[in-house]
């Protein structure tokens, strides 16, 4: 009940070792449950940016995964909402888990595939692509629904969704970045820089 859902809110905000949650996105991944298919930190901080929330939008988080994308859009003010499309049964019951112990329950979860799973959706001010974007139709059905004037922000970590993206970049413009990230880890008894994945991220305005 909502009562619960603002202890467990309370929880992640100020409980274990007093950990208070930062008002800006990109937190520590830590603090979501996931299973290893979450938008890095560093990562999320940048899509959250390109999303750009405005107050009282709509945004589509397609392929949520753990959710981090559209509970940091929902954290960014309360007049936001958000909806998380996820085919996996088991990551959708997740999202519901993350929503509640980051004290944003409304964030509607839509269990299913896209494009399917996307029909009957109310028109988004943004969508985000975490997922599922270089399967048939899914690109097609974000930008047809997208509202005019809305934002649709891709990550690719595949090649084969770097190819959707850059044929998109070149078909519509946009922006188009690549994120290539290092992280400072021991070497022996040294410290070296150690690659992540590079993602493309393409972002643009209908
Ligand atoms: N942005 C997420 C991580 C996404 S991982 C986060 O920060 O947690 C990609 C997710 O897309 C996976 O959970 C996968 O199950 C989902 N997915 C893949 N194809 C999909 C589709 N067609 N419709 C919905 N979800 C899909």
């Amino acid at each position: 009940d909502a009562d619960m859902l603002n202890v467990c809110a309370v929880e992640v905000a100020a409980g274990e070792g007093a950990r208070v949650l930062a008002l800006a996105p990109g937190r520590d991944d830590g603090l979501y449950e996931h299973d290893g298919q979450i938008t890095k930190r560093e990562v999320r901080a940048l899509t959250l940016s390109a999303l750009s929330p405005r107050r009282g939008e709509l945004l589509w988080d397609i392929g949520a995964g753990s959710g981090s994308v559209g509970i940091e859009w929902m954290l960014a003010d309360p007049s936001l909402r958000a909806i998380a499309v996820e085919a996996h049964a088991e990551r959708a019951a997740r999202i519901r888990r993350n929503a509640a112990r980051f004290g944003v329950p409304g964030l509607a979860v839509v269990e299913g595939a896209a494009p399917q799973a996307l029909a009957g959706l109310a028109a988004p001010d943004a969508v985000f692509i975490g997922g599922g974007g270089s399967e048939d139709g899914v690109m097609e059905a974000a930008i047809a629904g997208l509202k005019p004037g809305g934002r649709l922000v891709a990550n690719a970590v595949t090649t084969e969704m770097e190819a959707v993206l850059l044929s998109r970049h070149a078909g519509l413009g946009g922006s188009l970045i690549r994120i290539d990230l290092a992280r400072a880890a021991p070497v022996g008894t040294m410290t070296g820089w150690r690659p992540a994945m590079p993602v493309t991220q393409w972002s643009w305005t209908k």
